[in-house]
């Protein structure tokens, strides 16, 4: 067997920037600057942590990076005015950062989002466009894992496709996109029977299930393309939901954790805000 492709995320997500820079700069001597704007309700670590990443990517690239940090003690309703308020803005892009507060209804505010600037993919009429198949904005981590899929095999017509978890914000939007690409996806969740049979038997295994090295090596196909979304804290390392070391053993190609999924997650996020801007 060929030596194993470990899918560089990092250096993807690089170039994919790299474009980025070009399109605002058609943007900008059109007279658009293209602008993201995230609402942060609270002081959630990893949220503060998220958030500053991507002010971090969208300065780099030229987006407008403007955010809304609303105390944990907010009503609801001054939530749904600042978004009416960022709606009828020169906003191109509206993420509402998750989780939101307990007392908060989290989809019923991203419906408050106009869902043309819905950077997120996350409010119902993405989600419904999505699922038949019309133009929507995908969501940033699903989207992500499709582009580095695809840079290791541009034609997925006909694969079989596994995807492991089926959570709104990565399991179920990955099984779509990949039966769009016109693969036959099998979506296995914490129910699922045999679910090293169903591994052996994909030729693309994308995993979102949040534990530790779960996936074993010797489940892989030989040949298979595995995508790890996991991110899991393991005395003081992160690791991903696959058993890396083994799987590469097995794998065509895989994407290491940290390194892989992570960082194409925020450059789709930028990807989308762009999108929007240039259909202005
Ligand atoms: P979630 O907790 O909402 O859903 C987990 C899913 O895994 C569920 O659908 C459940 O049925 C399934 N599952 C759990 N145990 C299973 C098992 N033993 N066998 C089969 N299925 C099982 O999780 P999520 O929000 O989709 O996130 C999953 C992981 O991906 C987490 O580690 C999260 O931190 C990570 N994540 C990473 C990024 C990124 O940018 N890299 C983005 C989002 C999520």
């Amino acid at each position: 067997m060929t030596a194993t492709h470990i899918i560089d995320g990092k250096e993807i997500a690089r170039n994919l920037r790299k474009g980025f820079r070009a399109r605002v700069e058609k943007l900008k001597a059109r007279g658009i600057t293209p602008q993201l704007d995230v609402i942060l309700i609270g002081e959630h670590p990893a949220s503060l942590i998220y958030i500053k990443n991507k002010e971090i990517a969208a300065q780099k690239v030229g987006i407008k990076y403007q955010l809304h940090h609303l105390p944990e003690d907010t009503s609801e309703e001054d939530v749904i005015a600042l978004i009416q308020t960022v709606n009828q803005s020169a906003s191109h892009g509206i993420l509402l950062q998750m989780p939101v507060p307990p007392q908060m209804n989290a989809l019923y505010l991203l419906n408050q989002i106009d869902y043309k600037k819905d950077v997120d993919g996350l409010n119902l009429v993405n989600v419904g466009r999505r699922t038949l198949g019309l133009d929507s904005l995908l969501p940033c981590t699903p989207k992500g894992c499709l582009t580095l899929i695809k840079s290791v095999q541009p034609v997925l017509t006909g694969m079989n496709a596994l995807v492991i978890g089926r959570s709104d914000l990565v399991g179920k939007p990955m099984a779509q996109l990949l039966l769009r690409e016109n693969c036959t996806v099998t979506q296995a969740h914490i129910h699922s029977r045999d679910l090293p049979d169903l591994c052996r038997m994909a030729d693309i295994v994308v995993v979102a299930i949040g534990k530790p090295k779960f996936i074993q090596g010797d489940w892989i196909k030989p040949g298979a393309i595995v995508i790890d979304v996991g991110i899991n804290r393991v005395d003081g390392k992160i690791v991903g939901d696959v058993d890396f070391e083994a799987a590469k053993e097995h794998a065509h190609a895989i994407t290491p954790v940290p390194g892989g999924v992570g960082p194409m997650t925020i450059a789709s996020l930028l990807e989308n805000t762009l999108e929007v801007a240039e259909a202005v």
